[in-house]
């Protein structure tokens, strides 16, 4: 069945890649099927919006029998490109940076951090975690065509002007670490984590919203 992806909606096709991991290792343990309550308690959201979510992908449930793991899980694969690399960049060495190239999404076959950039001689053309940190200034020079997608941990400073480097190189997406808000073109995705105000609203609804 051919699905046209505009069709997914964005908060549906965000949680794609949660359904994923839990179907791999759901297949890697043999299982063959899966009812929408077992995938409920196992990700975390609510089982009519997953029946909704699977609507778009025309996988229908049968009453009784539940979802069939390996064609949902050939569908993600082909939907996600997880049968295609994707290479990353990752723009600013420091902590953070350093932690990401060291854990490379190794759990994920499919996604591959392959060169990093700073502005920190002493950095430039150290390995980390097998990856080679460039001068940003070479950044258009180097850069693998293929690279769409950026992972940015700068100070926030420096972000707005890296972002316009990236987007001047080809990258289609940033995963912005920095507490920066970027300006970028409107064909350009960015998608912000900024893991301290993250922290403080979850300090603030455990103090707040908790029942005991
Ligand atoms: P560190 O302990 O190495 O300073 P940090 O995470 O505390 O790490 P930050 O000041 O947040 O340091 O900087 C993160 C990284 O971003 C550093 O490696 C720094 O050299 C790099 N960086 C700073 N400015 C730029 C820039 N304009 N372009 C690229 N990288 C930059």
């Amino acid at each position: 069945m051919k699905i046209d992806q505009t069709k997914i909606p964005q908060a549906t096709a965000k949680r794609l890649p949660l359904y994923y991991r839990f179907l791999e290792n759901l297949s890697a343990s043999g299982k063959q099927r899966v009812s929408s309550t077992e995938l409920s308690e196992a990700v975390k959201v609510d089982s009519a919006t997953i029946r909704r979510d699977f609507s778009y992908f025309g996988a229908l449930g049968k009453k009784g029998y539940g979802y069939n793991v390996n064609y949902l899980l050939s569908f993600f694969r082909k939907t996600l490109d997880q049968d295609e690399l994707t290479k990353v960049v990752l723009v600013g060495v420091g902590n953070l940076g350093t932690a990401f190239l060291h854990y490379n999404f190794s759990k994920n076959n499919n996604t591959r951090i392959v060169m990093a950039f700073d502005v920190d001689e002493q950095k430039i053309g150290q390995e980390i975690g097998e990856v080679t940190v460039h001068h940003l200034s070479d950044l258009e020079k180097v850069i693998d065509p293929e690279v769409t997608v950026a992972i940015l941990t700068v100070p926030q400073v420096a972000a707005q002007k890296i972002a316009d480097q990236l987007v001047a190189a080809g990258i289609q997406g940033i995963l912005n670490f920095t507490p920066a808000r970027l300006d970028v073109p409107e064909s350009v995705r960015v998608h912000h984590i900024d893991l301290s105000v993250e922290l403080q609203a979850l300090v603030y609804f455990l103090k707040h919203y908790s029942e005991s």
